[in-house]
């Protein structure tokens, strides 16, 4: 191993037998067990260093111990950490106002994760559909194969992938799956469902389909795509749970596709690794009304003051620029390796911050495969299915530090093959 040991105070063993005592056994996790974090580096308790190309998957927006969040989450909770919703919270407020002036939504609500957020978009699809076009009793939203929006009962049932709705079944009603990134599809999909009570009331998508494989909406399929929403009272839906909040090179994914949605959704990265979900519409579909929806914890002072400075800190340091510059950087390096070994990979794809290297079908090795060999030499990876490996590092990573991620991998593959 040529993991340098920098951590300054050796800690105890870890217990991972008695961690299993305990936790249920819903994650396959690596035995490694992280202790403490610095920028793109974290340690283990065995004082082992990482460089962190997975961020929390895509979430630890400005890397770890960032002085500005530590400064603002230290001091909003010495200030004030949760009231109700009962009342007006103006870190919440100050939050909305960011997002709106910075994005094409008119407002925001606020919950905790991901699938909340997603959530909360098809509860208020169906709202939409029920109340304004009042004539549907079956509103239908289509998602992607190979898509990915929570592990709730609803956004498992969004979900278009089988392996994570397995043995969880009766699903939601009101679903049907399209490939992604085809046209006609879409075309036959809504008119097979126009019949009796059904009928399309919403398209929802990832900007780029992250968890099934980094694979980029393609600019043509969303242009078509915005102009059959509207000419057929249908409301556009993105998923921006992972590619948003300048994850991509720009502050949200559709921005790539030349397209604005109707309802979108934030989470992984909005807050910088604190707990934050957030669905946003336009005026025109904003129909939650009091004691709709709810959330208790749902754009507290905490969490919105934090995701706030993650923001105004993505704006004040350029962060963009970086994103833009790194993700560059990476794929031109990935591009290299993936030429140096033909048998093993087939191509590279991404935008800004999330990348990925696809593995050829035909041969054993998956991305799980490469994840591991690639921790014992330092370098954290998370895979995005079996064929593809994952590169979703801090938007703050250094030119040296994706030349260093570059070379782990290099020398991983080089004792692989
Ligand atoms: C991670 C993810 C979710 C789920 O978010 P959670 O916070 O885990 O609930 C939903 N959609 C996409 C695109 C994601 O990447």
């Amino acid at each position: 191993m040529s993991h340098s040991t920098l951590v300054d105070t050796p800690t105890q063993a870890f217990d991972y037998n008695e961690f299993d005592t305990y936790v249920m056994h819903t994650y396959g996790r690596f035995p490694i067990a992280i202790e403490k974090g610095q920028g793109c580096r974290l340690w283990d308790t065995e004082g082992r260093e990482y460089l962190d190309f997975v961020a929390g998957i895509a979430t630890c927006t400005l890397g770890h111990a960032h002085p500005a969040l530590m400064e603002t989450v230290t001091q909003q909770i010495q200030k004030l950490h949760h009231v109700s919703n009962f009342y007006y919270i103006p870190e919440q407020g100050a939050l909305a106002k960011w997002i709106v002036q910075h994005s094409c939504a008119d407002s925001v609500f606020f919950c905790n994760s991901g699938a909340e957020a997603n959530e909360a978009a098809i509860k208020l699809v169906r709202k939409y559909a029920h109340t304004v076009l009042d004539f549907l009793e079956q509103p239908v939203i289509l998602t992607a194969k190979a898509s990915f929006h929570g592990r709730t009962l609803a956004t498992i049932t969004a979900t278009g992938q089988p392996k994570y709705q397995k043995d969880f079944e009766p699903l939601m009603p009101g679903f049907v799956y399209v490939p992604y990134n085809d046209i006609r599809a879409v075309e036959n999909a809504i008119a097979d469902l126009d019949e009796g009570n059904s009928r399309v009331a919403a398209i929802m998508l990832e900007p780029l389909q992250g968890e099934g494989g980094v694979r980029p909406g393609d600019l043509e399929y969303f242009l078509r795509l915005r102009k059959i929403c509207d000419e057929n009272d249908i409301l556009l839906v993105f998923d921006e749970v992972q590619v948003g909040v300048g994850r991509s090179g720009k502050l949200w994914g559709y921005e790539h596709l030349g397209v604005e949605p109707d309802i979108f959704t934030s989470a992984k990265g909005l807050a910088g690794g604190i707990p934050i979900g957030a669905m946003m519409c336009k005026r025109f579909c904003d129909v939650l009304s009091p004691g709709t929806h709810a959330s208790t914890f749902g754009g507290n002072p905490f969490v919105t003051a934090a995701a706030l400075t993650v923001l105004e800190t993505i704006e004040k340091e350029n962060i963009l620029q970086n994103v833009q510059a790194r993700g560059e950087q990476l794929r031109t390096r990935l591009r290299a390796i993936a030429q140096k070994y033909p048998t093993l990979f087939t191509e590279v794809r991404g935008w800004g911050l999330i990348n990925g290297i696809e593995l050829q079908q035909d041969i054993e090795l998956t991305s799980l495969d490469i994840v591991k060999a690639a921790m014992e030499e330092g370098l954290l990876l998370a895979p995005a299915g079996p064929k593809v490996l994952r590169f979703v590092p801090p938007l703050i990573v250094s030119e040296a530090e994706v030349e260093q991620a570059a070379e782990i991998l290099e020398k991983v593959l080089e004792k692989m093959s």
